[in-house]
């Protein structure tokens, strides 16, 4: 048996987009993923689905798997044979252990990488507005725990602190916050040294106190601050009113749920990303091409598509029988959309019609009396909406149906349990997300149009919101509607 090895892997502080590209990379071969408390909920969503995955961060009130044992398991899954990644908040390096990991895995000549990641000591900050250097401000920082090995309040040389005069950053400090402030003064720093505190960093629930010394205590108590915090302590501290950025953001403060399947959902996850949103990926459908040959093409006076993965799977299916998109002849091309009309250019397609309203009825409304005395052929997916072909049956077209690919339901790797609202892109995706999570777990379902809102009333989604046109634009504006 070959030798496993185990990643280090730094998660970021919380938003998906702060994972480093190797962090990703490394994820997406291993064969088991130990993770933590503090890794974001868009970081878990990419875990690939043939990695077991082990939680040792806190949950549901039960305690966090005690380091020993997590080194235990890290020794045991990788003299299996086993590519382990143990993912971990921030840098793994700060605060988090990984030395101690390390040396558990030299006793038994286990290989190990480590990956850098961002660490929240500064990217909690920087992302509420505060710089942790600024020139004329600060010119060093420190990171400091508050808290032992042990558990208790770190015994801290809080006089060479104060004399430093740089920027001071305090971890795991939400709860002993009083008395670092106190400490601090006691040490002889001004009472009135600006103080801020950072929860949450970096993901929706970002927010950001600030006060000074003296102040800070009483306005975190008010604030219910609440741990994972970052306490930044110095003239810095006072810079986040005017360098803040992400409240602004018209999607700032929203956890989004993106359920479009596996490589389909970059699009929309960086719109919503480029808006201030923090997003989860979680697909809950797959498509597959089916293992059938095209039929004979010649003879029909329109083919339609009904979606992107339907041109991409026909072109797929073609190249593969060696056979010519030629073959077509003089046929005229429909879509259901601008999207699947899009994919048809971008192969060199012209596209002839496409509906006002990009659905299958609307699409089969407006194409029957165009190919009045005409064949066509619907290339489509396995189980698609009736409606199409309904509406064709009833407009008396003369028509063939073609089932191209099939869709599948997938189970997302996690769940985050405080998302604002899922995003639907077809019926199929609200089918696949309430298959996979056992019911309408979030509040607000945003659906592309009025078949996939039908399909989340179905299923007792609270709160329906559909998109005026459906495009991914129009989507998004049902979000921004809020008055937030
Ligand atoms: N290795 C981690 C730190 C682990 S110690 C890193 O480099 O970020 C855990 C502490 O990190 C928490 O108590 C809190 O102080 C801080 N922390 C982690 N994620 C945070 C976040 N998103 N916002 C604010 N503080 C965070």
């Amino acid at each position: 048996m070959t030798a496993g090895k185990v990643w280090l892997v730094g998660a970021g502080p919380g938003d998906a987009g702060l994972l480093t590209l190797r962090g990703r990379e490394v994820m997406e071969q291993a064969d088991a993923i130990v993770f933590d408390r503090l890794v974001g909920d868009g970081v878990l969503a990419m875990m690939p689905e043939h990695a077991e995955k082990i939680n040792v961060g806190k949950e549901g009130g039960r305690h966090p798997v005690p380091q020993r044992e997590i080194e235990k398991i890290l020794v045991a899954k990788a003299l299996e044979g086993k590519k382990v990644v143990r993912l971990k908040g921030g840098d793994p390096f700060v605060f988090g252990r990984g030395g101690e990991e390390i040396e558990a895995l030299k006793k038994e000549n286990i290989e190990f990488e480590v990956v850098p990641g961002v660490t929240s000591a500064i990217a909690a900050p920087s992302a509420a507005g505060i710089p942790v250097t600024h020139r004329g401000l600060a010119a060093s920082l420190h990171i400091i725990t508050a808290h032992t090995k042990e558990g208790g309040i770190a015994d801290t040389d809080y006089a060479a602190l104060a004399r430093l005069g740089g920027t001071l950053l305090f971890l795991m400090g939400a709860s002993a916050l009083p008395e670092i402030c106190a400490a601090l003064t006691k040490a002889g720093m001004s009472p009135d040294t600006p103080a801020a505190a950072v929860e949450r960093g970096t993901t929706a629930r970002q927010r950001r106190i600030e006060g000074t010394l003296a102040t800070l205590t009483e306005i975190a108590a008010r604030a219910e601050l609440r741990s994972p915090a970052v306490i930044i302590v110095g003239a810095v501290a006072a810079l986040g009113k005017e360098f803040e950025w992400k409240k602004f953001l018209p999607l700032s403060g929203r956890k989004l749920i993106v359920t479009r399947p596996r490589g389909r959902a970059g699009k929309l996850s960086a719109k919503l990303r480029a808006k201030g949103a923090e997003v989860v990926e979680c697909p809950c459908i797959s498509t597959r091409a089916l293992d059938v040959k095209l039929p004979p093409l010649s003879g029909y006076s329109w083919i339609g598509f009904t979606s992107a993965t339907g041109v991409e799977t026909f072109f797929e299916l073609l190249a593969k029988e060696g056979r010519d998109v030629r073959e077509t002849g003089g046929a005229k091309i429909a879509a259901i959309g601008k999207a699947t009309a899009e994919a048809l250019r971008a192969r060199g397609l012209a596209v002839d019609y496409v509906p006002e309203v990009y659905d299958g009825a609307s699409l089969a409304d407006g194409l029957a009396p165009l190919a009045a005395g005409g064949k066509i052929l619907m290339l489509r997916a396995k189980d698609g909406s009736p409606e199409l072909t309904e509406h064709l049956r009833a407009a008396g077209a003369d028509f063939t149906e073609f089932a191209l690919y099939e869709t599948t339901y997938e189970k997302p790797a996690a769940l985050p349990e405080d998302a604002d609202a899922a995003l639907f892109t077809s019926a199929s995706t609200v089918r696949g997300f309430v298959a996979a999570f056992g019911g309408p777990v979030v509040k607000t379902a945003c659906c592309i149009g009025r078949q996939t809102a039908e399909e989340a009333a179905r299923h007792g989604f609270e709160e329906i919101r559909t998109a005026a046109k459906a495009t991914l634009d129009s989507l998004i504006k049902t979000l921004e509607v809020d008055e937030r």
